[in-house]
């Protein structure tokens, strides 16, 4: 039995990381007014923006910058055969178990991490429950502390629908809502192949909604039933296949922290019990406040997606090499990573407390390119109409390059802090200086100083001011 170390959890921290996020409109429980709908949750206007940044940041990294990388966006439904040949139907299943005096639920193999014994999904249910029985007894149901369990159970996370069947019996025919977005992947191969330029070895990359019927999801945004997924599969020669991993392994790496995570806060995970086709398997682990958590897969599948798809649907999905002419069936590593996971890893660092004067402020550290708003652009008073009419012109002509925001609303240090806590790395004040000396202050997140002290940049040189500074 492999013993690890239980996570650290700051709970205060994941609390107000989410209390902020409601409170600032970044992330909302979904259908809230009625009660809401558990693992489910809607970006809110701040949110959807930091998404959008994150999501082109990714985009930009792993499409746009790459010659040998296209792009894909697949439809969610997908011919249930599909799910079939993947494996997904009958194996794709995380390990259940059910509290025997207040019925809720856990997933058996996160229960025994908790307590440090290394355990995952891909156990087989008789391995599981093994590891699982021998130590229930140190294991207590979260809502109501009891140690009384069921035997294990593997759950099938695939999400089903009625689409496209009106006979009332759908569910023994039922349309999936995809797993992940990989398969859209797979199956598109040999259209890209043929439509496009690519030529082995080469990337498909997607982003797009998945759906999983997670046994438990109580950590926010990490761990949702609809969810956004970013990936990335590279088609390559079998002979590079390992080559190709290392060189996959060290780009996603730099990515992240080109992305401005530390690269303290950031591991490996080595996966010790490997599913029978895979080569090497290795997860990116991110520090969140309830302690290190997979943020990414980067994985090598050998030939298993293609191989079980030529069978599945009778279609030839090998390659032929335009020079050597040898053919065989591609094999794949991918890179895959959750859009909500990296959401709470960039919050989780970002998020900072200062103390001053006996008070806590909070300033959101955001990279620039990631903040959802850059420039806030403010009159100093709503009731003067010259400073408003100056302060307007000046959002109207920064708003064309940048995501700005006009405030005029409250006291000066009331909007600072607000923008703090949203991450936006400059607010510019139009005060009664600015009527003289065609000027603005400028205050960088987090400062401090009053007015007064803050340094003044030209209007005609505000653009050149943030082209340096962006
Ligand atoms: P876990 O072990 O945490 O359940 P997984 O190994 O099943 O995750 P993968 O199937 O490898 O996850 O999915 C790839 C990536 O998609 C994950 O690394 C994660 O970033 C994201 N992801 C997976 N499931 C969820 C979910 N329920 N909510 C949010 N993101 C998810």
């Amino acid at each position: 039995m492999k013993k690890i170390t239980p996570a650290k959890v700051d709970d205060k921290k994941m609390e107000k990381i989410v209390a902020l996020c409601k409170r600032r409109g970044f992330v909302y429980s979904s259908s809230e007014i009625y009660g809401g709908l558990a693992a489910v949750y809607d970006f809110g206007p701040y949110g959807v923006e930091l998404a959008n940044n994150i999501k082109a940041a990714w985009w930009r990294a792993v499409v746009q910058l790459r010659e040998d990388v296209v792009g894909l966006d697949a439809a969610i439904f997908m011919n249930p055969k599909v799910w079939q040949a993947s494996g997904h139907v009958d194996g794709f299943s995380d390990p259940l178990t059910e509290c025997k005096k207040c019925h809720n639920r856990l997933r058996a193999d996160h229960a025994l991490e908790e307590i440090g014994i290394r355990a995952d999904e891909k156990m087989d249910q008789a391995t599981i429950d093994d590891l699982f029985q021998t130590n229930k007894n140190k294991i207590k149901c979260p809502a109501c502390g009891a140690s009384d369990f069921t035997s294990i159970k593997k759950f099938n996370l695939l999400v089903q629908s009625n689409l496209g069947n009106f006979t009332g019996d759908w569910t023994k025919e039922p349309v999936y809502l995809r797993g992940e977005t990989c398969q859209g992947i797979y199956v598109n191969y040999k259209n890209v192949l043929d439509s496009s330029r690519v030529r082995i070895p080469f990337g498909i990359a997607q982003i797009g909604k998945a759906f999983r019927n997670e046994i438990t999801a109580r950590q926010f945004v990490f761990r949702t039933r609809e969810f956004e997924q970013m990936e990335m599969q590279y088609f390559t020669h079998p002979s590079q296949e390992l080559v190709e991993y290392e060189k996959l392994r060290a780009a996603r790496w730099q990515y992240y922290l080109d992305l401005g995570l530390k690269e303290e806060n950031l591991r490996w995970h080595k996966h010790e019990n490997l599913v029978f086709y895979a080569k090497a398997a290795y997860d990116i682990e991110y520090n969140y406040p309830f302690g290190f958590s997979e943020l990414e897969g980067v994985h090598a599948r050998g030939n298993y997606d293609l191989s079980v798809h030529a069978k599945g649907s009778g279609q030839d999905l090998s390659y032929v090499d335009p020079l050597t002419q040898e053919k065989f069936i591609p094999h794949i590593i991918e890179s895959s990573v959750g859009v909500g996971r990296t959401f709470l890893a960039i919050l989780s660092e970002a998020y900072t407390e200062k103390e001053i004067k006996g008070e806590t402020r909070l300033v959101l550290n955001l990279p620039y390119k990631l903040a959802p708003v850059k420039i806030a652009v403010f009159p100093l008073l709503k009731n003067k109409s010259d400073l408003v009419t100056k302060a307007q012109e000046i959002y109207d002509e920064l708003k064309l390059e940048y995501n700005c925001e006009f405030d005029d609303n409250g006291n000066i240090g009331k909007r600072y802090s607000r923008q703090d806590e949203i991450g936006t790395p400059y607010c510019l004040t139009v005060d009664f200086d600015s009527l003289e000396n065609n000027d603005v202050t400028i205050r960088e997140r987090g400062d401090l100083r009053g007015g007064s002290e803050l340094p003044r940049v030209k209007i005609s040189e505000l653009k050149k001011f943030f082209t340096d500074k962006f």
